[in-house]
């Protein structure tokens, strides 16, 4: 059953209990992105690892004995040194100033060595437990075992909450079994709040961007938001697919035919419900031209050569749409400008390429201006669309960006999360 709107049972917090002397499991997301530098596996980005610090600190003043628990990437049940946490336990213990154990191993007498050693406020990062298979078949077993001697869950694992995995869920379970509390972290609350009440019941006008690659990876993200928004910016590749349903000619864009009836349902929709849904009027064309190069998978490469401005409602037959363009951007930043509260899933272009980066960077500044100038709250989920804002140098300028990538898409569709699921709700 999904859950009514996005309105989500409220959890207790690490704020609600004293942990102060147990063994705490903390499942945290420390799905960095890894490099080899000299050798060695270092992290290019310590985003992850900083957004779990409040979480942390508030554990070590209460005394807690922390064992905290992540996966790296795929390596799909084997040991693949690559994609060990050794390097993260450094660079935690750097950022939070404290030594951090780290052990080898996710399960057994190492394991619990080390944390019987540990002395309240001491932090120990066991290692990826996605090096059993059991961590993603969510194995009673392998749960068990990596509980440990834990006697509380905290999760503020956001962007693992979508799956129901051992340590997303089982642990949990067998934590409660115990009569231990299972409860959010900071970061978990935030995202719940952010991307949950905040939605929930928004100040108004409510103003939703949404952009992205495939409708199909977001048609029931509009279909819920339909019945919360007052205005639905549509751009991306996803609006060709729009367009295609209003009887346009859409070139060689990037479209799904066959969810054209999807596009013309929530259009249908949004009209029945008086919402306003805008689709780009103009926009950036180029020529794709198949180079002699291949991809990594093969494939020929495509180099778009001659990008210019098209203001046609059609796009000619050998051209594609990679941006929007710049009367859209601005009637989109006129919009964004009313809003009091804003939700931004998916770039309004191919962003990566500078070239058609201008309509996402336009919206991106209409955003940012909205919440400084207005006092507008702005919600960014979504992996590229925070990748997009970052390389707008505007991160700092919106109230909140999700963690969660696929995880807050599932959350902003109304899929109840299992690793959510399994925590105490706060009493009524
Ligand atoms: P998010 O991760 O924020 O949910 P998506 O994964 O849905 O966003 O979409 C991001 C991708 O959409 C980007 O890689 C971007 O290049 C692509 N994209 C945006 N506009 C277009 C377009 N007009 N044609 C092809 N791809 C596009
Ligand atoms: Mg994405």
């Amino acid at each position: 059953m999904l859950r009514d709107l996005f309105s989500t049972m409220a959890k207790q917090t690490i704020k609600d209990v004293n942990l102060s002397g147990q063994h705490v499991f903390v499942r945290v997301d420390y799905n960095v992105p890894m490099e080899e530098t000299d050798g060695a596996m270092v992290s290019n980005d310590d985003t992850r690892i900083k957004a779990t610090l409040p979480t942390l600190d508030h554990l070590v003043a209460q005394g807690a004995k922390i064992i905290l628990a992540a996966h790296l990437g795929r390596p799909k049940g084997n040991r693949d040194p690559s994609m060990s946490l050794r390097p993260v336990a450094e660079r935690l213990a750097d950022l939070i100033a404290r030594p951090v154990a780290f052990v080898d191993e996710s399960i057994g007498d190492k394991v619990r060595n080390t944390a019987e050693s540990l002395q309240a406020g001491d932090l120990l990062l066991i290692e990826n437990v996605r090096y059993h298979s059991e961590e993603e078949a969510n194995d009673a077993d392998f749960a068990e075992q990596l509980a440990g001697i834990a006697s509380a869950y905290v999760n503020d694992a956001f962007g693992a909450a979508h799956r129901a995995h051992a340590s997303t869920a089982g642990v949990a379970k067998v934590i409660a079994q115990r009569g231990g509390p299972c409860v959010a972290g900071l970061l978990m609350e935030r995202e719940l709040q952010f991307l949950g009440e905040e939605l929930d019941s928004p100040k108004r006008p409510f103003v939703v961007i949404l952009g992205g690659a495939k409708v199909s990876d977001k048609i029931a993200v509009i279909d819920r938001l339909l019945e919360k928004a007052d205005t639905l910016l549509i751009g991306g590749a996803m609006a060709y697919t729009f367009k295609l349903a209003m009887g346009l000619q859409v070139g060689h864009s990037l479209v799904e035919p066959d969810k054209v009836e999807l596009a013309k349902a929530a259009m249908e929709k949004a009209k029945a419900k008086g919402i306003q849904l805008l689709v780009p009027t103009d926009n950036t064309i180029v020529t794709p031209v198949v180079t002699d190069r291949l991809n990594k998978k093969g494939k020929p490469i495509l180099e778009f050569q001659n990008p210019r401005h098209n203001t046609d409602p059609n796009i000619p037959e050998t051209e594609e749409g990679v941006d929007i363009g710049s009367e859209t951007a601005s009637t989109y930043a006129g919009e964004i400008a009313k809003a009091k509260t804003i939700l931004w899933n998916g770039p309004m272009g191919i962003f990566e390429d500078e070239r058609f980066a201008v309509g996402t960077f336009a919206v991106a500044k209409a955003v940012a201006e909205a919440t400084q100038n207005n006092g507008a709250k702005s919600i960014i989920g979504g992996g590229d669309s925070v990748k997009a804002l970052n390389r707008s140098g505007l991160g700092d300028s919106v109230t909140f960006m999700s963690t969660g990538g696929g995880a807050s898409l599932e959350f902003l569709e109304g899929k109840p999360l299992p690793g959510v699921a399994a925590l105490m709700d706060r009493p009524a």
